[in-house]
């Protein structure tokens, strides 16, 4: 692995998952965070006044004073990229950068399903980044994407019962916490006192994501995994952290104190290659009666750990838990640069 710190640069920064993303690289030991970009609307200024800082303590010294810089290839001099992009700007700005000969790291839906992108849980599917090389060799750049937040929960609460015991049908249900719909986000007066029981686009992210995320890589493609899924999404007024109710229906039976071991028994591939954001336990089982709550149990590991609790048989598919995932944490920076300290790891790069 090349020892040298990589300049990186994050896209999107001044908003809510761009602010986690300044947050984590403040003093990251293998990237230093070189420029950072937004709309055209702040080009020029310093990062430090212009960003309505969203999280606790003050903006990183490092990044406080960067200028903003417009969200194109010319004026970033990085050549790792971490996107946060606006969803309606994101498709646009990440080709560019791609066709630019950088590698994107992206939170945005745009290429999550594209045929030759990788979607990548680090712990899950760490094979699948090999899919960079015939990208590189027909766009000069690559684009790797992140999940959809809920999804990075679900597959992670679902990745040990895989492994032991196979999956044959999932239904889940999210309550989605607010910094998921970025920032100013939901106005105040559509959630408080109130359920939202939409989230637009959303269940059927979930609905699709997890089956190419387990699938198999075939070639240079992948091959879906045959699970069935249904979700509902229902945004609430928390502020960070969804959590999931979740019923599975597994290809073998297994107990509850079976499942509860395969759980408590998985351990991540990752263990070994003292990647800098990688917890011990990504995840983390919960036998306590009324837990996970997203107050309680959403910074597990530096927020990086699912965590699974209220574990039971389910009388329609046969098990049934609840998970909880820092939605801005892992289910999104977090799990970003996860990736790319796995691909620095890996020379990918
Ligand atoms: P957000 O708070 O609305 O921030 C959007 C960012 O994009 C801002 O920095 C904004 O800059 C910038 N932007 C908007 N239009 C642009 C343009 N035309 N050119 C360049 N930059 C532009 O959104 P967010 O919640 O952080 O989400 C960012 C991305 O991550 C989205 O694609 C979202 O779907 C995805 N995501 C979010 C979460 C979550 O939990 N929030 C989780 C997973 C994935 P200005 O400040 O200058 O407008």
């Amino acid at each position: 692995m090349d020892s040298e710190k990589t300049r990186v640069a994050v896209l999107g920064a001044t908003g809510a998952v761009g602010q986690r993303f300044v947050q984590l690289l403040a003093g990251h030991p293998w990237f230093e965070l070189a420029a950072v970009a937004a709309s055209g609307r702040s080009e020029g200024r310093a990062y430090g006044e212009v960003v309505r800082w969203l999280l606790p303590g003050s903006v990183p010294e490092e990044a406080a004073a960067l200028a903003l810089v417009a969200a194109e290839p010319a004026a970033v001099d990085a050549d790792l990229v971490f996107s946060a992009l606006d969803p309606a700007a994101a498709e646009s700005v990440e080709g560019r950068f791609r066709a630019a000969g950088k590698t994107v790291v992206s939170n945005a839906s745009a290429y999550r399903m594209h045929p030759d992108v990788p979607l990548v849980v680090p712990e899950v599917n760490p094979g699948h980044l090999a899919m960079i090389s015939g990208q590189r060799a027909r766009c000069g750049g690559a684009i790797v994407t992140n999940p959809n937040c809920s999804t990075i929960g679900l597959c992670l609460a679902l990745e040990p019962l895989r492994k032991a015991f196979g999956l044959r049908r999932v239904q889940v249900t999210t309550m989605q916490a607010l910094s998921g719909a970025g920032y100013p986000g939901v106005p105040s007066m559509d959630v408080v006192d109130n359920v939202l029981p939409l989230i637009p686009g959303e269940e059927d992210k979930l609905e699709r994501e997890p089956a190419k995320i387990f699938g198999t890589l075939s070639g240079s493609e992948v091959e879906a995994h045959p699970v069935a899924l249904s979700a509902q999404c229902n945004r609430v007024a928390v502020r960070d952290g969804h959590l999931l109710s979740v019923s599975v229906e597994m290809e073998k039976r297994a107990t509850l104190e079976e499942a509860a071991e395969a759980i408590e028994g998985y351990r991540s591939p990752l263990e070994g290659l003292a990647l800098p954001s990688a917890p011990e336990r990504p995840v983390l089982l919960n036998r306590s009666a009324a837990r996970p709550q997203p107050v309680l149990d959403r910074d597990a590991c530096r927020g990086m750990s699912a965590t699974v609790g209220r574990l039971k048989p389910c009388p329609v598919l046969g098990l049934r838990f609840v998970a909880l995932v820092h939605n801005t944490l892992r289910g999104a920076a977090g799990n970003t640069i996860l990736i790319a300290e796995l691909m620095k790891a890996r020379n990918l790069l």
